[in-house]
This record gives C-alpha cells, sequence and structure tokens, in this order.
C-alpha cells in the first residue's frame, strides 16, 4: 500500500467500494484492476479527476492496479496534444499518492490477444523492466478488436449494413430490421474484409451487431461496431480505415487488459447489456470485466463538457485550456491549486448514484484548507495608497519579525523592512467611514500587522480630489515589546515599505460565470461569463518575494492565496514575477449572496 499522505483524508466508502471490498474478501478476482478510459479529443477537467481518484483510489486500497487507457477509437477528433495532456494531468493528481498503482505498460509490447481460448496476458506486474510510464492506447488492440469482430460475423451475430448512417439511425428508432440483416456469413466476411481494404467511401457501409431490432433498450437494437473513417489516426497512422465504435473497443478493451471492474458515469447504464453482450457472445474465457456506473461530478458555476470547453479556448474567451479560470487539471494546477486539494474535493463529495450539482464552496473550502497549511505569509499591497508617518525619522529603516506560516512551525520567521513610507490597501482606508469600519479613517488609530499603531492626521489629495497621500503619526511605543504594545486599537491592517516594496504582476482570478448554472433552462453559457474573472494589478510586495518559487504557495495576509505563474521569467538578469491569485482567504461569493 502507498504511504498514508497526511494531507489525503481517510479513504471513503461508497457502494462502488463496497462492492469491491466483497470481491477481494471472496478473492473473485487474482488482483483488483481498474482503469481510467479519456477519450483523447480534449484537456482533462475537474470532473475526469473525480473518476481518476475513484479509480486510482480503488487501485490503492484495494492493493490492484489501474491502468491510464487513451479510449482513442475516433481519429477524426483526436489528437498527441491531447495524449500528452492528460498523461501530464493524470501524473501530476496522482504522483506521490497512487502513482506507484499505474499500470505499467511494457516497452514496445501491448497485452496479447486471445481469439480462441487461453488468457491474455491479463494481470501485468507492476513494476516491469522497461515499463515506462506510458498510457494504454485502445488503438494498440485494433487488430484484436478486428479479429473479435470476424469471430461475431462467423458466428451469425453481426453483419454488414448498407443502409447510410441516417437511415439507420431512423431505423432502430422505428424498431426497424435493416435489409441487410440475413446476409450470409459468407457475405458478411467478403465484405467486412474488403471495407477494411478500403474498397468503400465513407459512410457506404457499416459493421453492424445482430441482436434484437425491437428491444426496449435502443442501444441493443442491432448496435454500429464498425464504421469507415478514410482518416489518419493519432496514434496508428493511416494504417486503419475501418474503426471500432466506443461500445465495441471499450469493453474489449477491457477484457484485453484484464480489467475487474470498468467504473464509468451513469449515461453508460444503459450501454451495460451491450457491453455483456459482446463479451459473452464471442465467447471469451472468463473473468470477464464488469461495468459499474456512478453520477458525474456536476459543479456550481462551472461547465464541464469537453466540447464548451474547447469553444472557450477556440472562441479565444479564454487565454487557453490552461487558462487559470478554466476547469481543466491544466487550469487549476495553472492557478495554484495542489493535488492534495483536488483529491480531498473528490474524496469529500463521495460517490454516489444521483445526479446533482456540487456546490463550488465545496472545492473551494478544500482549496483553502490545503493552502491554509502550506502557504508562506507575506505582506503585499494590490491597490496601493501611500501613507507618511511624520514623526517616523527619514532614511531609518527597521527589520521587523514576521511569522511564515501560523500553522507550520517550522517554517520559521523572517525579517520584514519598514520605513517612513508605507503602502497600505486603498480598501482599508474610508474618508467617510461606515459605522463598523475599524481599519484607517480620518483621526482613528489602526494597528499595523508586527509594527506599529498608527493615526490618520491628514489627507492629502490632487486636484482632482484623488487621495494621493495620507500623513499619520505612529505610536513609537507601540510595537512588539514596547511600553503600549498591548494597547488596544479595532484593526489591524497589512502594509509594505515604499522604499523596499517591489511590483509584481498579481493576476486576479475570479469564477468565469456569474450564474451557478450557466446553461439552466438551455441559455447560452456565454452569456454569463464573469466580466471580471481576470483583473490584473501591479501589487506592491515585501521583497522577500523577489525569490518567489513555482512550487511555493503563498498568502498575501489578509487578502488570498498566490502561485508563481509559469510566464513567470526567473532569469536573474531580468525576473519578472507573476503571481496567480488562486483564490482569495474568504468567500466573498457567499457575503454577496446573503445581501
Ligand atoms: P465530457 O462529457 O466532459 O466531454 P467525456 O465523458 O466525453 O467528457 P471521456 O474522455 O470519455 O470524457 O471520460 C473519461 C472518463 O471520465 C469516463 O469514464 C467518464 O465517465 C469520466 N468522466 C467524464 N466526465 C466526468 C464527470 N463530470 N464526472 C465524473 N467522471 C467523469
Ligand atoms: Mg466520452
Amino acid at each position: 500500500m502507498s504511504p498514508e499522505n497526511e494531507n489525503t483524508p481517510a479513504a471513503p466508502s461508497d457502494f462502488i467500494r463496497d462492492i469491491v471490498a466483497k470481491h477481494v474478501a471472496e478473492k473473485k478476482y487474482p488482483r483488483i484492476h481498474t482503469r481510467f478510459p479519456p477519450e483523447p479529443n480534449g484537456y482533462l477537467h475537474i470532473g475526469h479527476a473525480k473518476s481518476i481518484c475513484l479509480n486510482f483510489g480503488i487501485a490503492r486500497e484495494f492493493g490492484g492496479i489501474c491502468n491510464l487507457r487513451m479510449d482513442d477509437t475516433n481519429p477524426t477528433k483526436e489528437d498527441v496534444e491531447y495524449v500528452d495532456s492528460i498523461t501530464e494531468d493524470v501524473n501530476w493528481l496522482i504522483s506521490g499518492w497512487a502513482n506507484d498503482r499505474l499500470g505499467l505498460k511494457p516497452k514496445g509490447k501491448t497485452p496479447d490477444a486471445v481469439t480462441s481460448n487461453g488468457k491474455p496476458d491479463y494481470y501485468m506486474p507492476i513494476a516491469v523492466d522497461n515499463a515506462v510510464t506510458e498510457p494504454f492506447y485502445a488503438s494498440d488492440y485494433f487488430d484484436q478488436i478486428y479479429e473479435y469482430a470476424l469471430v461475431l460475423i462467423k458466428k451469425g451475430m453481426a453483419y454488414v449494413c448498407d443502409l447510410t448512417p441516417d437511415e439507420t439511425d431512423e431505423y432502430r428508432r422505428h424498431a426497424k430490421a435493416s435489409p441487410y440483416r440475413e446476409r450470409s456469413i459468407e457475405e458478411n466476411l467478403n465484405l467486412f474484409t474488403r471495407m477494411k481494404a478500403g474498397e468503400f467511401p465513407d459512410g457506404k457501409c457499416s459493421l453492424r451487431a445482430k441482436i434484437d431490432v425491437a428491444s426496449p433498450n435502443i442501444w441493443m437494437r442491432d448496435p454500429l461496431l464498425y464504421r469507415i473513417r478514410h482518416e489518419d489516426h493519432h496514434h496508428t497512422g493511416g494504417k486503419w480505415c475501418i474503426y471500432p465504435m466506443y461500445d465495441f473497443a471499450h469493453c474489449l478493451s477491457d477484457y484485453i487488459e484484464g480489467i475487474t471492474h470498468s467504473i464509468c458515469t451513469l449515461e453508460f447504464e444503459v450501454h451495460r447489456p451491450l457491453y455483456d453482450w459482446i463479451l459473452e457472445s464471442i465467447g471469451l474465457p472468463r473473468p470477464l470485466p464488469h461495468q459499474y456506473e456512478f453520477a458525474r461530478l456536476s459543479l456550481g458555476y462551472t461547465i464541464m463538457s469537453k466540447r464548451k470547453l474547447m469553444q472557450l479556448v477556440n472562441e479565444k474567451l479564454v487565454s487557453g485550456w490552461d487558462d487559470p479560470r478554466m476547469p481543466t487539471i491544466s487550469g487549476i494546477r495553472r492557478r495554484g491549486v495542489m493535488p492534495e486539494a483536488l483529491r480531498a474535493f473528490a474524496y469529500n463529495i463521495g460517490i454516489t448514484k444521483y445526479n446533482g450539482i456540487t456546490d463550488v464552496a465545496v472545492l473551494e473550502h478544500a482549496i483553502r484548507e490545503d493552502l491554509n497549511k502550506r502557504a508562506l505569509r507575506r505582506l503585499a499591497v494590490l491597490r496601493p495608497i501611500k501613507v507618511v508617518l511624520t514623526n517616523y525619522p527619514e532614511g531609518k529603516t527597521e527589520e521587523l519579525e514576521a511569522v511564515n506560516n501560523p500553522e507550520d512551525e517550522n517554517a520559521g520567521k523572517r525579517k520584514v523592512p519598514f520605513g517612513r513610507e508605507l503602502f497600505i490597501e486603498q480598501d482599508d482606508f474610508m474618508e467617510v467611514a461606515a459605522p463598523k469600519f475599524f481599519r484607517l479613517k480620518p483621526g482613528g488609530e489602526v494597528r499595523l500587522k508586527y509594527a506599529y499603531i498608527i493615526k490618520c492626521d491628514e489627507v492629502v489629495k490632487d486636484a482632482a480630489g484623488k487621495i494621493t497621500e495620507l500623513r499619520c503619526t505612529a505610536d513609537l511605543d507601540s510595537k512588539s515589546g514596547g511600553a503600549t504594545a498591548n494597547r488596544k486599537v479595532k484593526g489591524t491592517i497589512h502594509w509594505v515599505s515604499a522604499a523596499h516594496a517591489i511590483d509584481v504582476e498579481c493576476r486576479l482570478y475570479d469564477r468565469l460565470f456569474t450564474e451557478a448554472e450557466p446553461e439552466k433552462d438551455g441559455r447560452d453559457f456565454k452569456s454569463v461569463l464573469n466580466p471580471h474573472s481576470l483583473e490584473v494589478v501591479t501589487a506592491k510586495c515585501e521583497p522577500s518575494l523577489k525569490d518567489a518559487k513555482p512550487e511555493q504557495r503563498y498568502q498575501f495576509e489578509r487578502l488570498a492565496y498566490f502561485a508563481l505563474d509559469k510566464d513567470s521569467s526567473l532569469t536573474p538578469n531580468t525576473p519578472r514575477l507573476i503571481l496567480n491569485r488562486t483564490i482569495t482567504l474568504k468567500d466573498t461569493w457567499a457575503k454577496e449572496a446573503r445581501k
């Protein structure tokens, strides 16, 4: 078993894990084997993260293996760019947690085919010599899947049908038998071989299972097994011009890899009879894999379909698949979220059979909990206003001690420079203060964190009436250890020394949509894009942030959590720091909602 990670909550229990536990107790299989089977036609999103955590989580908890498999049967929409991003995202999410459970592919070898009897090279060892962390591909099984199709034809359980795709749909809807249904086995073998040889154009004919045209389950009404697509495939190149349909390839890929529990989302429940029919009709030796379904993740303020996410990318409504506002794993990662937080979220929401919308606050809570433990505290001002301490000596600098992380003693302390001129947050000053405003106001006092109590004596404005400077006096005995250090003032605010501040580009990200259900009542999700989902400011930051590291997380005190963006340049001569706001400290949306 993998070592327990302190940030990973205890393994949950749910109806799928109960089934697996029962099978383990019964010793039904030599080893539990799951898989995560994305189609490489887009980037993975947080819904996929739920599935990854479930499949790898089960492998981890029950001493099994989970394969990452590209479900790549449709050459028109798939691309290696997606294969690469998927592989990277899965590895990032399971690294240090379940990567020792990743099914490994022996180099240059795919699991062996079985067409008549004997078992496939099924239970692959975890550590195979020369194994690489490379995904499995359904397209690596095209030869075997083709052989299986021949088996069905020879058994009189599949036929070549010349109806057009539209006619086929129409016939199936009306439970009508194809006129080609009773072709002889010889004719079917001949036609299918010629389909493979490329003799027919796209759509001229297809291979269909011969099941039951009048079945109450439309998926059983002689479904398509193979179609013609004269198109190169990202993994098999120009080798094939016929491609198996998802339903045909999926169960067989599961079988070939020795999958025991094939876990998918609820919409596949109606496909399960077909899944079983194919495996049983071919007459494969047991044990056969079995399919289980759970409710997919739908998240508030989020759209999840890859097709729609692609629309955001293609129409340049976001900067790319990994835009930090995207619900993609790569976007979430770039925003600064740690894999531990995503895994905690996936565990917290649980696995059920009921579709519903998960409150985005659940995700945000998991992110805050994780960052609170790991983030280094820093002083930074996002929207500065200048403060001059008129009674503080010009040219004097003090080094004040500040705690790096109150949640982690080992994070230690640091020195923060303090001087006569400071920046504070515009929000922390109100010229005409509201009744419960306990921050700085004319004539009022506030504590500067780690430093002195100050009092605002004068508000300086420019000709246009805009505040340019606050002139204040400091109680010079009120610093920690001083005579008036314990004097009570209601508010504490953060600050940065003007002389020492460094400028940092901060990208302030917020929710991408203004509505919890962007597509409610058929509305176009693009009509509810949040116009304030990205604001860029130049923040004044304490100088220690010049050493910001990509793997480190930061909390700007009283504001938010930040992480270094990949657009930053860390070269010593021309450093350019860009920090992404991962999430604010408090849920500002909940406050809005209450108003
Ligand atoms: P989308 O509908 O977002 O385009 P998809 O279902 O077409 O996604 P696949 O690549 O086929 O994406 O999905 C791979 C696996 O992830 C499947 O087993 C699928 O059931 C699961 N999955 C996809 N979306 C979700 C989700 N929102 N919640 C949980 N699991 C999901
Ligand atoms: Mg799909």
